[in-house]
């Protein structure tokens, strides 16, 4: 209990001190980003060096911007909107994201319980959590594979709570996020939730997905467990807790949605 406190603090002060840095280099980012755009309206289509050398700047700002978008989600961490959200309908816009943007020899399975519980919390940091997931699943098939996305009500008993310092005693929902890719040694899943870990080339990963996962879920009052196996894959899970009664009314009539919110 003790580390996980430690470990909250230094993500609190190392998140300040990143999110000041990102939130400055995003405003560097954006003359570039609508220079290039500027400039590539400009050119003349038969210039094809000036084309590309434009083209090369604008995926460095792009890739920069989405790294920055990445930082301040993980400095933001904890803030955020409660309300009363069903969980089936995040999960839904997952699949349609992976599968829209994801490579075709990547299977994507969604499955969720009918009569999956509400929880509180707030639908796109919850969302850009299973993204994350999703798209390390992704990066870890490259050559192909079957992401699996599984909704379910779990109960824990009060013996399951003592023997998982992370669970209190009652309902859950539980989102398996499954992959057939590289799998991982217990070395780096040791470390996955750490900021900055990284195993990706540079350029390429922030080591921020996961920490940012584990504080959002965190802060939504649940918690994250992974199991990982080496050439077989590596299966993510994601509890947050059940809202109680009256919120499930609320969730159930869209337009009470808010009324939860502060
Ligand atoms: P990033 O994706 O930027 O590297 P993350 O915090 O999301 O940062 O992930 C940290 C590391 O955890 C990755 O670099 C990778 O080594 C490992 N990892 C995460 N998800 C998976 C997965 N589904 N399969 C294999 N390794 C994974």
């Amino acid at each position: 209990l003790e580390s996980q406190f430690l470990r909250s603090q230094r993500m609190e002060s190392l998140g300040r001190l990143v999110g000041g840095i990102a939130h400055d280099l995003g405003n560097l980012l954006v003359p570039i980003t609508l220079g290039v755009k500027v400039l590539k309206r400009r050119v003349d289509d038969t210039d094809d060096k000036v084309d590309q050398t434009l083209s090369m700047i604008q995926k460095s700002a792009e890739r920069g911007s989405d790294m920055v978008e990445q930082v301040l989600a993980f400095a933001r961490g904890v803030e955020g909107e409660r309300v009363a959200l069903q969980p089936e309908l995040i999960v839904e816009e997952v699949e349609e994201m992976t599968t829209e943007t994801f490579p075709e020899d990547v299977e994507v399975h969604i499955r969720t319980d009918a009569d999956l519980r509400p929880v509180v919390g707030d639908a796109t940091q919850i969302q850009q959590v299973l993204m994350n997931l999703c798209v390390n699943a992704r990066d870890a098939m490259p050559d192909g594979g079957t992401l699996t996305v599984e909704a379910r009500n779990v109960d824990f008993t009060e013996r399951e709570a003592r023997r998982n310092i992370e669970a209190e005693p009652g309902g859950y929902v539980c989102i398996e996020v499954r992959d057939t890719g590289t799998g991982m040694p217990d070395d780096v899943a040791d470390k996955i939730f750490e900021p900055f870990f990284t195993t990706k080339e540079e350029g390429e990963g922030t080591g921020l997905g996961l920490s940012t996962a584990y504080s959002i879920i965190q802060s939504h009052d649940g918690f994250m467990d992974v199991e990982s196996e080496e050439g077989v894959g590596t299966t993510f899970w994601i509890y947050l807790p059940a809202a109680d009664e009256e919120a499930t009314v609320e969730a159930q009539s869209p337009t009470n949605g808010e009324a939860e919110h502060e």
